[in-house]
């Protein structure tokens, strides 16, 4: 069977991390969302130029302009066996854009990976991050204890929008935006939950254990 597998969490879950620990390891296409569009403001480009008006005006990015980088994003990607998707669909309106994909790449099934953090943790967490101007890498203040970025070499920074109000209004969005998300995908396709407060390798570990028995079919 053919999948798509979508990784879905609050800032703070670690669902990119663990999105790219399972492409890497099971050697699986990653889309990640975010990603995309920080590169595609960076280039410069006509788009990029649109997507920059909106972030910084605080407005959301209107759906045909995520459409159309998710699917050239795809265009590049071929026909993968299965796909992985970090941080998208974020809202429903962006759900039947994977119905489209799902349609255009054949697959067979959608897989939904779910980490749950507590609101409470997830400040805590996003308190103590810093992030690498450069690679976007995140580092955590009390777990890796360092002040610059292990690969780039550049000194972390605090992000700006990392306080508790933020974070507060995060979770808000969250809850009314991405949850009836996750309770329509539940209906018809397998959801996966694990604990996000677990450290990085224990969940990675927990994922990959449910993952490889969702693959051997
Ligand atoms: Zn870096």
């Amino acid at each position: 069977m053919k999948r798509i597998i979508i990784f879905l969490g609050i800032q703070g879950s670690g669902k990119g991390t663990q999105a790219n620990i399972l492409a890497t390891k099971h050697h699986i296409p990653i889309v990640e969302a975010g990603e995309l569009i920080r590169k595609e403001i960076e280039s410069n480009s006509k788009i990029g130029k649109k997507i920059k008006f909106y972030t910084t005006s605080g407005k959301m990015i209107p759906d045909r302009i995520f459409d159309k980088i998710i699917f050239n994003q795809i265009k590049k990607i071929g026909h993968p066996h299965n796909i992985i998707f970090d941080g998208f669909p974020r809202r429903m309106k962006q759900f039947r854009i994977i119905l489209k994909i799902k349609k255009s790449l054949q697959m067979d099934e959608i897989v939904v990976i779910h980490l749950t953090l507590s609101e409470k943790i997830a400040k805590e967490r996003i308190a103590n991050r810093l992030v690498c101007p450069k690679c976007e890498n995140t580092y955590s203040n009390t777990i890796d204890k360092v002040q610059e970025c292990k690969k780039c070499r550049v000194k972390l920074e605090k992000r700006d929008d990392d306080n508790d109000k933020a974070i507060a209004k995060r979770f808000d969005i969250y809850k009314k935006q991405t949850q009836p998300v996750i309770d329509k995908l539940s209906k018809d396709n397998l959801i996966l939950e694990f604990n996000g407060a677990k450290a990085i390798k224990n969940i990675a570990f927990d994922i990959d254990r449910s993952i490889k028995k969702v693959l051997k079919n």
